[in-house]
Formats: structure tokens, sequence, C-alpha cells
């Protein structure tokens, strides 16, 4: 069950923490975010050290489907209704510069980066495209309606984003990892003050980023009320060379979402809340079989992504009690273009300069919407199941989930093996 960027693309390795050390900034996580942190920070003239648990991108990132853009679903038009239009437009232009910046770096980057258009779709439901379409135009971005001829099943249509992207992401880390500071196997067990300490060492920094993902550390911040985790899975098909699409897809309900990395399919979908129940891979071998009938599936994979209150994420500071620690979390599936937003704004505190984006993403707007309430039910139901086996998170019944066979929490996402070892937090250690 190994993604198709993790069979084909070999990073490189690094030490395991064994000393206490000392540095400006410590970045806590090795996934996307931390990486861009870290090297921005490093960009920036700023000495960081990375410490990372298991190995470079092994969880989220190295599952990706890796489309670059800013067309993050039907945002627009739940960000002006929900926020206001000025602040739809800035998470516009965020997205589109964090892509300029991806074609920057990427022109030295040998990571099959390709620009191509977005596509986001509906099975049935014309009013709801037309509504964003009007949307984007009372905004001045630049989409249009678009009948989707290539794709193998009937819609109602799209909206097309030009020049978004596509890229390998393992092979761009594998570059950006260049000269930066980085620890694998340096589970971080908490954080004292600003020193992060692991089993073996410690690194004492004058501030801290938390780039794991879903963050640890509960004491502050809150982020167990204002995230969940949903999970995702993915087959990679190979067999049909006429099925080159020019774009990426996506279904805003049922989560299809389709593109090609060289001459295979990535078929995506069947979100669902990470502990409850799914059918994994089932339905995509369906549509494959219907769709696709001349590919066979070569890799299947699935992961998951945290989702917040209000589609946007959380960067910037952890809390108001915490000056000195900083956090990107909360992506809602769209973590390429955001880390990139988050590397610079987190930069940019850290700079102690401006950065004209950090509000969208401020860690302590308003909290009151109604997936808090579905948050707060969920964590009830959680603890009131007695029988069951507990998450040493916040005590939650875990589900066993038969597809992966893993012992998965409904409440916040975490996920241990069948052996009761930890592979996806905020837990932060083993089932006893
Ligand atoms: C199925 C699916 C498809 C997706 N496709 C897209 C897409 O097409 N485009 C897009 O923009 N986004 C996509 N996303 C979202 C995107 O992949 C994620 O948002 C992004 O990869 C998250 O990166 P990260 O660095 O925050 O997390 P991770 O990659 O999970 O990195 C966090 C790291 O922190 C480490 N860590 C955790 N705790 C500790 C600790 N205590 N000490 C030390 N290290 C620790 C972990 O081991 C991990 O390596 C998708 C998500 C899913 C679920």
């Amino acid at each position: 069950m190994k993604s198709i960027w993790k069979k084909i693309t070999a990073l490189p390795s690094f030490p395991e923490l064994q000393e206490n050390l000392e540095c400006e900034v410590v970045i806590i996580g090795g996934g996307i975010s931390g990486i861009l942190c870290a090297y921005m920070l490093k960009k920036a003239g700023i000495n960081c050290i990375l410490l990372e648990s298991d190995t470079i991108c092994s969880k989220v990132t190295g599952d990706t489907t890796a489309k670059i853009t800013s067309q993050h679903g039907f945002i627009y038009s739940y960000l002006v209704r929900h926020f206001n239009s000025e602040l739809a437009r800035l998470y516009y232009e965020a997205n589109e510069d964090a892509i300029l910046e991806y074609k920057s770096l990427c022109k030295d980057i040998d990571c099959d980066f390709e620009l191509c258009d977005s596509y986001i779709f509906s099975l049935d439901d014309r009013e709801k495209i037309d509504n964003e379409l009007k949307c984007l135009k009372s905004l001045n971005i630049d989409a249009e309606f678009t009948v989707l001829d290539e794709l193998p099943f009937k819609s109602v249509g799209g909206i097309r984003f030009k020049n978004q992207a596509i890229f390998n992401p393992l092979k761009f880390i594998k570059e950006i990892v260049k000269g930066l500071t980085i620890y694998e196997n340096s589970h971080v067990i908490d954080v004292k003050g600003t020193t992060a300490i692991t089993k073996n060492g410690s690194v004492n920094a004058k501030k801290v980023v938390f780039a794991t993902h879903f963050p640890f550390i509960d004491r502050f911040g809150f982020y167990f009320l204002k995230m969940f985790q949903s999970r995702s899975y993915v087959i990679a098909l190979k067999g049909d060379d006429s099925l080159n699409f020019s774009g990426t897809y996506i279904d805003d309900r049922s989560k299809i979402s389709l593109r090609n990395y060289n001459d295979l399919i990535l078929l995506g979908g069947e979100e669902h809340r990470t502990g409850k129940k799914s059918e994994g891979w089932t339905n995509l071998k369906k549509m494959a079989e219907k769709y696709f009938p001349n590919c066979k599936i070569v890799s299947k994979w699935a992961t998951q992504d945290c989702i917040t209150l209000d589609k946007v994420a959380y960067i910037g500071q952890y809390s108001s009690l915490k000056k000195d620690w900083f956090v990107l979390t909360g992506y809602n599936k769209w973590g390429m273009t955001t880390s990139m937003i988050g590397a610079k704004i987190i930069t940019d505190l850290i700079n102690e300069k401006e950065n004209k984006y950090a509000k969208i993403f401020s860690t302590d707007r308003k909290i009151l919407r109604k997936q808090l309430f579905v948050n707060i039910g969920e964590a009830l139901c959680g603890w009131i199941n007695f029988k069951a086996r507990r998450c040493p998170h916040l005590g939650c019944a875990l589900k066993w989930n038969k597809a992966e066979h893993t012992w998965d929490c409904p409440c916040h996402g975490s996920r241990f093996d069948k052996n009761g070892n930890l592979i996806k937090n905020p837990a932060n250690k083993d089932l006893k």
C-alpha cells in the first residue's frame, strides 16, 4: 500500500538526534510544511534544525496527490459568505503566489512539474457551479465554465482555472532538503519552554515551529477542538494510453479526484472522517472497472488531512500564551499551496516582517462554527463508549479499520497498527 511517489523516489537519509543542540529555530515535523519552513528560514539567514519522528515525508506528504492549485473546491463562495470578499480575494492571491513560487523553484528541479488547468466539477448540481462562477467573477478571478468532454462519465460541467500545476512531491523535496539540518527517527516527546525533547537528545532554540500535521500539544491552542481528520483513498491505474487528461479534476460532493502522472491515472475519493465506517478502495475499484476497463491497478494507498472549522488553515502563533511557538496545520486537503504560503508567513513572523496573507490564517479567529459542535459530539460519543480500546491522546474509543488493519480514533484521527504502535498523531505514544 505504497504511493507511487514512495515507490519510485528514494529520499536521502539523515541521522538520529543523539546530543543536546542549540539553534535559532527548531522545527518539529519533516513533511512538506516543516521542510518548506526550514528552506525559507535558511534562505532568510536563520539557523534552524528540523526533527522528524520517522523519515522525512513518510506520512501525509508522501501520500498526497500533489495538485498545486488555488481552486480548493467551491471555496470562494464559502469564503465570501462566511468571511468577506476582501479575504476571499486575498486567499486567491496567496495561493496564486504559491503556484508562482513552485514554478520558479521547479525551473531548476527535476520533479515532473507541469503547468495544467484545474477543474472543479459537479455530477448533478449546475446551480452550485453557477453560484461559484458568479462569485469568482465578482472577485475578478479568471475562471470559466467548461463542458468536461474528456471525463469518461457524465457531469453537468465544471469550472476551469488556468495555469495551475502538478508535480512529483518527493522528487521536489529531494532537492529542497539539500543543505538543511535534519534529524530523522527523532520523535519529539515534549516541548518545555522552547526546548524540543527527544529520547536521546534535545534542541534548545529561541523559537519552535510545530509542523507535525496535527499539533500534539493540547495544553495550548485547543486544536483538538478546532480540527478533525478526514481520510481518502487513491488508486494508480495503468494501461490506457488514450486517457491523458489535460488537467486535474475534483468533484466537490463525492470528491472524485483525477490526475495523470506520466502514463498513470491517479483516481482518488471515498473521503470520510477517520475512524468512521468506510468502503476503503472498493468503490474506487468498481469505478475503475467501469470507466477505465483497459487499465489495471498498479498501486493503492490512503491518507488523511486535518479539517478545520471554517475551511481555512491555521498558520501563525500556536497560542496567544505562547509567543515563541508557531504552527502550520489544517490544510483541508490542500496542503501543497498552503504549506508554501505557510512557510513564508512563519518565516516573516519569526523575522518580525509584515506578511499581507498572515491575517487570513490567524490561529485565534472565531471558533463558533457548526463543525465545532460536531467535533464536541464525536468526543462525547467516544468517551461514553466504555468497552472499547482507548486512544492515549484524550481517551476516546478506538475503532477497528478493516480495510487497513489499524485502530483509528474518530475523535481526532490518531491511528495505531494492529500491535498498538502509533502511526498517526495527535496521540504521541503507542497503545498500552
Ligand atoms: C488523499 C489526499 C490527497 C491529497 N491531495 C492533495 C493535492 O492534490 N493537493 C494539495 O494541495 N493537497 C493535497 N492533500 C493535502 C496534503 O497532502 C497535506 O495537506 C500535506 O501533505 C500535509 O503536509 P504536512 O507537512 O503538514 O504533514 P505531514 O506530511 O504528515 O508531515 C508531518 C510530519 O511530522 C512528523 N511528526 C509528527 N509528530 C512528530 C513529533 N512529535 N516529533 C517529530 N516529528 C513529528 C510526522 O512523522 C510527519 O512526517 C491531500 C490529502 C489527502 C488526504
